[in-house]
């Protein structure tokens, strides 16, 4: 399995996955150019994509996903809330499978199932992707680390954890309060020292990288994201520490045998 992220931040999300001949993006939050550029920046291309996986309804994840579709005829798939909440930002797709959350779905040769996250959004959730060898675990844009999240989690070999704020600069930062709160909330992003937290248990000698998803430009620095990281997390092992990008794609990473 390889996979990239395209991009992560509040200013756009999108990851590309392949494995077992068949490949995906998780997410297209991005203009149409702005993909085809992306793509082509790691060497691929969205003809290549048999189908785009949606988290939520947010404009960072959603606001490409309809015009692509259509451009590049690739199913998108989403539950009916993610659909219904991004029915006008959407317009109307090539074609859309809708899934109840938790189903695992097979799109050529890699399962996708989707697990419920803590979101502002009518029916958010996160992904695991296997390609028979190794699972890739996505989980951003939510408020706390659920049981249920952690159990989806454990055992992938790759896993993308949202570390969006620092509490303090978001607490002394330009956002006005009910944004600091909306972001604080059980329904907001996960800060630095909440998925340290469960990067902390979920670190084990089979996780050969960890990326650190959705940083905010306003209330976080890759510095103070990558110290939480480390300083939670005793033993790294093998595991490779990564930090995703607002502005480029990450360089493709291909997971061992
Ligand atoms: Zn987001
Ligand atoms: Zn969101």
């Amino acid at each position: 399995m390889r996979f990239s992220l395209l991009g992560s931040g509040s200013k756009g999300n999108a990851v590309y996955i392949e494995g077992g001949g068949s490949a995906i993006l998780i997410d297209a939050g991005f203009s149409g150019k702005e993909l085809e550029m992306r793509m082509q920046g790691i060497e691929r291309s969205l003809a290549g994509v048999a189908g785009i996986f949606l988290t939520h309804e947010h404009d960072d994840h959603i606001c490409g996903a309809g015009v692509v579709s259509r451009r590049y005829k690739i199913p998108l798939h989403a539950n009916a809330g993610t659909l219904r909440g991004g029915e006008r930002r959407l317009g109307r797709p090539h074609k859309v499978h809708e899934f109840a959350t938790g189903d695992e779905i097979l799109c050529g040769g890699l399962k996708v199932r989707s697990f419920p996250v803590s979101h502002d959004t009518l029916d958010p959730v996160g992904f695991i992707v296997s390609d028979g060898r190794h699972r890739l675990g996505y989980c951003t844009d939510t408020g706390k680390v659920t049981h249920l999240i952690e159990r989806r989690l454990g055992g992938c070999e790759a896993l993308i954890v949202e570390f969006n704020h620092n509490l303090d600069m978001l607490r002394n930062g330009p956002y006005p309060l009910p944004l600091q709160q909306r972001v604080r909330s059980v329904t907001g992003h996960l800060s630095n020292e909440q998925g340290a937290e469960a990067l902390a248990r979920l670190i084990a000698d089979h996780l050969q990288v960890a990326v650190l998803a959705h940083l905010s430009e306003t209330n976080n620095t890759p510095a103070l994201a990558r110290g939480a990281a480390l300083a939670a997390v005793a033993e790294w092992g093998d595991t490779a520490l990564v930090i995703a990008e607002q502005h480029r794609p990450l360089e493709l990473i291909e997971l061992r045998l």
